[in-house]
């Protein structure tokens, strides 16, 4: 997955979620921000 890295993004603003797309995506479909790999782990 990939996630958008803009703190101001839509979808982060509006629902608090960071969006998510898939690895074939290059841009955020809602603020046209170039995408980043996920790299962080979620705590266990
Ligand atoms: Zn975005």
């Amino acid at each position: 997955m990939k996630h958008c890295p803009n703190d101001e993004c839509p979808d982060l603003v509006k629902y608090d979620i960071v969006a998510e797309f898939e690895d074939d995506v290059t841009v955020c479909s809602k603020c046209g921000t170039s995408l980043k790999l996920k790299l962080w782990v979620l705590p266990s």
